[in-house]
């Protein structure tokens, strides 16, 4: 096969939601697909245990939780699947986004009970910065939920994306009869004992399906349906690919109900790796010469060994074991020698991969989060990875300050790892540490003490919402403990606001100062 061949194979993917929203339940319905797992259950160790591998670092075991993502790949239909998880109980941190740039798709899981949550929102937003294609999975239909159109119409107005409902449900909770399948002109009939039964529309006209037909739900179904085909929207691929529609699909994950042909719906739409563009110009995917970009990297894997595994995405060509690359930071050659591919918790070695797939390459402390590396004689990097606004910050010092040597190694390699960003009080040395998630503290914590020998004290400063300066001067005296004036990393100024509402008032008040909001940026 072609590297082209391939390259058209490829489904790299996300699941983005809220925690309880049905992630799990999901991925283990695709794993059963997959023929990865027989039966669901087995995916997180929270719930069964065996994904607490012992081998993991000190802090997963404690908590019975997987830091990584993990990516899990199978082949399915003729293509090859691959889909990365994006930690999201305690475990949310910057690598959830970071993920996010490795992915040509995302589907995104909403609880039919809830709508749409805190999460599910930062997460999107990023899909949406990206222009990523979203499909939106309206989950836990066997329970009593919102109203189909106002599910539709909370996903428009609060993330202002339209909609277009692939699948029409008849009923909910106790009422619900299946659904209707827009785009494979066929009824999918529910019932607790064969799950599901498909009906083309032609033949709902058999006598079996009188009672169906009388009821209630199915009648106001079908009258909806009637008005979306003819007053909704169009469909428009065009816009899917370009995340401005999100296909919508309802369903269960959990009976499962409606997963097979969301999935193989989706699986069809959605697209093979796109190029991608570099410092240079614009790499093609099938592109001979191999080259990827490192978009996360996990310390400390086996605790014995100290290695670091560093996740590459195969943005171009054909990797093979022992393929011989460029960093192109620094143009040091480099022979990949160990690289492994994950599925699930294990890990395998790999011999080939192509654009759209992620693997994991051994690395000796030389890589940095957003590297490149390539095959061949043109040195290139591709664009840089976002830096995506911490919400959390928290005051760290020494412990022993005869120890400060060791203090400031430390914070200097985690930081530039991506661990955690750090920020100093303006003008002062005075270090402030933000994440996205709480685990990232733990984590920062824990690696200072165990790798360099540094106890630190870590004290909360709150939830904050950042903003850049955009001007040339700042104006120290308009800030103070409550809207905190700090510098980032590279000697930007940033405040950090004590809430929204002080964000707010104070833009009211400053109408002209330059506020920079990254989401909004990039
Ligand atoms: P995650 O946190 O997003 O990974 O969510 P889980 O997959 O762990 O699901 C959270 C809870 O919702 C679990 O108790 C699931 O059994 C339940 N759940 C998931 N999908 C469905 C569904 O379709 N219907 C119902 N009734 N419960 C579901």
């Amino acid at each position: 096969m072609t590297i082209s061949e391939e390259v058209q194979k490829r489904r790299t993917f996300a699941i983005i939601s809220h925690p309880d929203a049905g992630k799990t339940t999901l991925t283990e319905t695709l794993l059963l697909f997959g023929n990865l797992i027989r039966s669901a259950g087995t995916v997180k160790g929270k719930k069964t245990g065996k994904f607490a591998t012992s081998d993991w670092m000190e802090i997963e075991k404690q908590r019975g939780i997987s830091v990584t993502s993990s990516v899990m790949n199978f082949p399915y239909n003729g293509l090859q699947v691959n889909i990365l998880d994006t930690p999201g109980h305690e475990d949310f941190s910057e690598d959830t986004y970071r993920t996010l740039t490795a992915v040509d798709s995302v589907v995104m899981i909403i609880d039919a009970t809830k709508g749409i949550e805190a999460q599910t929102k930062k997460l999107f937003k990023v899909c949406r910065m990206r222009g990523i294609p979203i499909f939106t999975f309206i989950n836990k239909l066997d329970r009593e939920g919102r109203e189909p159109f106002e599910l539709l119409e909370e996903i428009e107005e609060v993330l202002d994306i339209e909609t277009y409902p692939m699948n029409w449900p008849v009923g909910m909770g106790k009422r619900f009869q299946g659904i209707f399948d827009r785009n494979g002109n066929q009824f999918v009939k529910y019932s607790s004992e064969d799950k599901e039964t498909f009906v083309p529309y032609e033949e709902l006209d058999q006598p079996e399906f009188d009672d169906l037909k009388k009821t209630e739900e199915y009648q106001t179904a079908s009258d909806e349906v009637s008005l979306l085909d003819e007053a909704g929207d169009q469909f428009s691929m065009d816009k899917v690919l370009k995340g401005e529609l999100t296909p919508v699909f309802f369903g269960s994950a959990l009976a499962p109900f409606g997963v097979q042909t969301f999935f193989d719906t989706f699986i069809e739409m959605a697209p093979p790796p796109a190029p991608r563009k570099t410092t240079e110009s614009v790499v093609q995917p099938d592109n001979p010469d191999f080259s990827g970009f490192i978009f996360k990297i996990q310390a400390n894997m086996n605790p014995q060994h100290r290695d670091r595994v560093a996740f590459l995405r195969v943005c171009s060509g054909k990797f093979e074991r022992n393929l011989s690359v460029k960093l192109a930071r620094t143009g040091k050659t480099i022979n990949l020698s160990q690289s492994q591919q994950f599925v699930a918790s294990a890990r395998d070695n790999i011999e080939e991969a192509y654009a759209g797939d992620i693997i994991g390459i051994y690395d000796p402390n030389v890589y940095r989060i957003g590297d490149t590396l390539v095959e061949g004689k043109e040195l290139f990097e591709y664009d840089e990875l976002p830096q995506f606004p911490p919400e959390l910050y928290k005051r760290v010092t020494a412990k022993n300050v005869m120890k400060s040597k060791q203090f400031k190694k430390g914070i200097e390699q985690l930081v530039q790892e991506g661990a955690i960003q750090l920020f100093k009080k303006y003008k002062t040395e005075s270090y402030i540490v933000g994440a996205v998630g709480d685990l990232q503290f733990d984590v920062f914590k824990y690696r200072m003490q165990n790798e360099y020998n540094s106890d630190i004290l870590l004290e909360s400063i709150g939830e904050r919402v950042p903003r850049w300066i955009g001007d040339e001067k700042v104006k120290e005296s308009l800030f103070d403990e409550r809207n905190m004036l700090v510098e980032d990393r590279e000697g930007n100024p940033v405040v950090l606001f004590k809430n929204e509402f002080s964000l707010n008032w104070f833009k009211d008040q400053h109408p002209e100062v330059d506020l920079i909001d990254l989401y909004e940026v990039n």
